[in-house]
């Protein structure tokens, strides 16, 4: 190799806190608490971060140790996002809409040692799921609760006065840009939930992208509302974006209704927020109920994705509200961003319609991303807009196998990451996804796995076959329709009531099916699998109850 080369300086998110605390000081970071807000300058919050980083060391965190989040979206989550990857340990970002069972797989699966617990009074208490798992959790030394609730939680300690009691100067570690930082996990298909780990070098890169015009072009200006979680695929790297820009954030805490929503966007000037499709529907409706009522003209770009976004939802916000929508694509194993919908400069003064067809569609590879769809065989099938394949991806953001997980080989293929989703891809480089491999349910942008409810309810000793199906939901995108073959003993002596009642101890109420039809049998493949294809045909016109 030739000499005389660059600096072997890491990308790592010790650059974002060094960033915004020294250039963007006096920015703000804003969360919702209640009707009011609390407001703390990157300043206030960079020593807080210092604090939090010494307060895990004297906790015995270490290099590479994970410290779990059960958290919404506030600032107090964004200390542990920074903290806890520039200190060497991995932040474990814990989703709570997971089911008990698979909350407590992850955090044993991971082995956090500590878990920071949001104490925020809200409609899902962080805390009381906690109490409820702690019994089967087997790594965790230390639970920090960021209020003064109380807690049958233990060794549980408050979040305020750990960090009261320390320096806010932290000695961060040299680290390599290839160390770990973060770990998501994601559903899966069969089994357990799978853990994408990200490199620091993952983050860093994945927020230059998003910070480019061409991706989503965040900057020191923009005034950044994630509504999506920060529990979910990290709150799609805006957090770690916003800060590296030094760009105003605004959380919502656990106020996700339209009207909070609405309220934020308007009093703090919001400029760029970002979620599934199902969360701008809701304000959609709540503008449309009230017209004149928010101010929201300090937005220029709403990215959404997660789910499809519906080609009229993005008419209306451009049209009534002149909101552009970015439509996105990505997945947890791709820190997650993947593809985003902007039209070329050619392509602007498109007729409308074909405009509005193209930003329908999940849009093209953002720069670092190479992705191409592939047959049954593995070929490459052609960019004409017409031939289905499933999209596989590669590039430095994207997970070479699953943390801790054998069996997951059939995910990869030559070097690429086989994603379940099934597009078309045209001759602009545009995809569109078609249909899902995977079989699983997204509802309101979380997955519900099919195959477990399934099993859930052959549990049930009068039940020989169960099939769960998603059908299309006009707020959730997708809500599940259980399919269920009484045992012939049986056959008319069941009824919804004891499915009910079996599962709804298991799940919570969003993984309920919306209804349970019962059938003669379940149709199969000719190698004897449940055949869901011909299922979601015949019950394509089923109308799910209100
Ligand atoms: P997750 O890892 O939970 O973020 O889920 C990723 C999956 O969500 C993808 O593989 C797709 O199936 C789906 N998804 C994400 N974005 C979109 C989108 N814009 N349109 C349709 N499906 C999407």
């Amino acid at each position: 190799m030739l000499k005389g080369l660059m600096m072997d300086y890491p990308l790592t998110t010790q650059h974002f806190i060094d960033r915004a605390t020294t250039l963007f000081a006096r920015k703000e970071i804003v969360t919702k608490v209640g009707p009011n807000t609390e407001r703390l300058t990157y300043g206030e919050w960079g020593r807080r971060v210092n604090q939090l980083a010494n307060a895990l060391k004297r906790l015995g965190v270490g290099r590479g140790d994970r410290v779990g989040t059960l958290a919404w979206n506030n600032t107090r989550h964004l200390e542990a996002y920074l903290a806890v990857p520039s200190m060497g340990a991995v932040l474990h970002t814990l989703n709570l809409r997971l089911p008990l069972d698979q909350l407590a797989y992850i955090i044993n699966h991971a082995e956090d040692k500590v878990i920071i617990v949001d104490g925020t009074a809200a409609p899902i208490n962080c805390v009381t799921l906690l109490e409820k798992i702690k019994d089967k959790l087997t790594t965790v030394k230390h639970f920090i609760i960021t209020s003064g609730a109380q807690t049958t939680l233990s060794p549980a300690l408050a979040y305020e006065d750990l960090l009261k009691a320390e320096s806010d100067n932290h000695a961060w570690p040299k680290l390599d840009e290839n160390e770990a930082g973060a770990l998501c996990y994601t559903s899966g298909t069969t089994g357990n939930p799978k853990g994408a780990l990200y490199s620091h070098r993952a983050l860093v890169l994945h927020s230059f992208m998003e910070a480019m015009s061409d991706g989503l072009g965040l900057a020191e200006r923009d005034v950044v509302m994630p509504v999506v979680p920060m529990f979910h695929a990290n709150a799609w790297g805006l957090a770690y974006t916003a800060t590296m820009v030094g760009a105003k954030q605004v959380f919502p805490g656990p106020h996700l209704t339209g009207p909070d929503l609405l309220g934020l966007i308007q009093s703090e000037k919001v400029t760029v927020t970002a979620g599934v499709p199902t969360i701008w529907l809701g304000i959609l409706a709540e503008l449309d109920k009230n017209p004149g009522k928010y101010d929201i003209s300090s937005l220029r770009a709403m990215p959404v994705g997660g789910a499809a976004a519906p080609r009229a939802m993005i008419e209306a916000y451009e049209k009534k509200y002149h909101v552009p929508i970015l439509h996105a694509w990505g997945m947890t194993e791709l820190t997650p961003v993947g593809t985003i919908s902007q039209l070329k400069s050619y392509m602007q003064d498109l007729p409308e319609d074909k405009r509005f067809e193209y930003r329908s569609k999940q849009g093209t590879a953002v720069t670092g991303i190479e992705l191409r769809g592939v047959d049954e065989e593995g070929n490459a099938v052609p960019w004409d807009g017409k031939t289905m394949g499933e999209l596989e991806v590669r590039g430095p953001w994207v997970v070479k196998e699953y943390y801790k997980m054998e069996g997951s080989s059939d995910r990869f293929h030559n070097g690429w990451f086989r994603t379940g989703d099934v597009v078309t891809i045209d001759d602009e480089g545009f995809i569109s996804i078609t249909d899902r491999t995977k079989d699983l349910v997204k509802s309101g942008g979380e997955w519900i796995s099919s195959i477990d409810l399934e099993n859930a309810i052959m549990g049930h000793p009068k039940v020989l076959e169960a099939a769960v199906i998603a059908l299309p939901h006009a707020k959730w995108q997708e809500r599940p329709l259980a399919l269920v073959v009484a045992k012939p003993d049986f056959k008319g002596q069941i009824t919804k009531q004891e499915i009910y009642d079996l599962i709804g101890t298991k799940f919570n109420k969003l993984w309920l099916p919306d209804d349970i039809v019962f059938i003669d049998a379940v149709p199969k493949t000719s190698v004897g699998k449940f055949d869901k294809k011909v299922l979601r045909d015949q019950f394509k016109d089923f109308k799910l109850p209100e």
